[in-house]
């Protein structure tokens, strides 16, 4: 196997869910194993966790399929906006359509009764996202087509939250938006008609917005381990279950005054030794952190230098005598996402997301 891999902690990820379960109280959980389980592999993620979830919520109805190739049989959520020419995946599949549109709905319907199939739908309103969904303001006329459906089953209504991670206002954007998703509600209250499953919360509404926790929530970021924000006061008891490893395939000295990698950008102030990494940006380890990431080889920091190049890069380690073959730690082992995401200038989910398909991924922790 491929010296640099990513090591994923099954049996942390189970103790996550476990954390937002105790969290959530009799909230339903569906745990978003997009982007390849936020990086994390969704071979290996989703048949492990499918015995502890009530759902599994993706992007893409092809992620979806995905689920269904590896023997998921649990409800399957697709959450982002669909095309009518997908729809006939959704009833081949036995997956939940995301129904964010009139049109699509109405679609939906037409194919259903073409083909004498019943599809589940949750409907997507939108209040404050302006990304999928019918605004708040346009509900009822959604809703009113939607219980017309006869070859639609509507077993949700969900909204999405903008600024799930912001709490420093007395009416926060989040409860805003829950508001206005409790009005649209209040026509099945209003009409007595059944509540359909009900469900707003990602990472940051599940841990700033209990109110809105409902009857089912969507963690992603945090059931990874990860906060979605740096000022979050609510802790949940998760810890992140990557480490990224690699090993040293070069080890050389380098002269005062030589200057290392393209560009030149770094060069030796003193006599140092250079040791090279055999992972580069198009693992996912982002050129951008050029000059500012650090690892670490045998329980010691050490910084990298000279520009990332797309397959390898280097690192500092003075006078200390690293050998090839040494474990290096790129994230995990006391490096965390956050630290990535502040030398990239990005946030957590693209540093966990980007990890490229190219680094082998390695369950441990399973329960055999
Ligand atoms: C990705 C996603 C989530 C999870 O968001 P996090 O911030 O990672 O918790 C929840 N709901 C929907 C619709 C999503 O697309």
């Amino acid at each position: 196997m491929r010296p640099t891999y990513l090591e994923v902690n099954l049996e942390q990820l189970k103790k996550n869910l476990e954390a937002i379960r105790a969290h959530v109280g009799k909230a339903k959980i569906m745990p978003m194993v997009k982007a390849n389980a936020y990086g994390h592999g969704i071979e290996g993620v989703a048949p492990f966790i499918e015995p502890y979830v009530d759902y599994l919520g993706v992007a893409l109805v092809e992620e979806a399929i995905q689920l269904r190739m590896l023997g998921i049989k649990k409800p399957i959520l697709v959450a982002g906006g669909t095309l009518i020419e997908q729809l006939p995946l959704f009833f081949e599949h036995d997956l939940i359509l995301t129904a964010s549109s009139l049109d699509l709905l109405t679609a939906a319907e037409q194919l259903g009764e073409s083909t004498r199939q019943r599809l589940k739908v949750h409907l997507k309103i939108d209040t404050g996202m302006e990304r999928v969904g019918v605004h708040e303001y346009e509900a009822e006329k959604f809703i009113k087509t939607s219980l017309a459906c006869s070859h639609l089953g509507v077993e949700g209504i969900y909204t999405h939250l903008a600024n799930s991670e912001q709490t420093n206002a007395s009416v926060t954007p989040a409860s805003l938006q829950l508001e206005r998703f409790q009005e649209v509600l209040h026509f099945y209250e209003k009409n007595s008609l059944p509540m359909p499953m009900r469900h707003v919360c990602n990472s940051g509404g599940i841990l700033n917005l209990p109110e809105a926790h409902l009857d089912m929530v969507r963690p992603g970021v945090l059931f990874y381990g990860v906060y979605p924000g740096r000022d979050i006061q609510t802790k949940i008891d998760v810890k992140p279950a990557l480490t990224w490893k690699s090993k040293v395939a070069y080890s050389k000295v380098t002269l005062p005054g030589r200057s290392v990698s393209y560009g030149s950008l770094w060069q030796a102030g003193a006599q140092t030794r250079i040791v090279t990494v055999p992972c580069g940006y198009a693992d996912g380890y982002f050129r951008r952190m050029t000059n500012q990431a650090r690892v670490v080889i045998n329980g010691k920091s050490y910084p990298q230098v000279g520009r990332i190049c797309m397959d390898q890069f280097m690192v500092s380690v003075g006078d200390d005598d690293v050998k090839v073959g040494s474990e290096v730690t790129l994230l995990g082992g006391g490096i965390t996402a956050e630290e990535l995401a502040d030398w990239t200038g990005t946030n957590e989910y693209e540093v966990m997301t980007n990890i490229s398909a190219r680094v082998p991924r390695v369950y441990i922790g399973a329960v055999q």
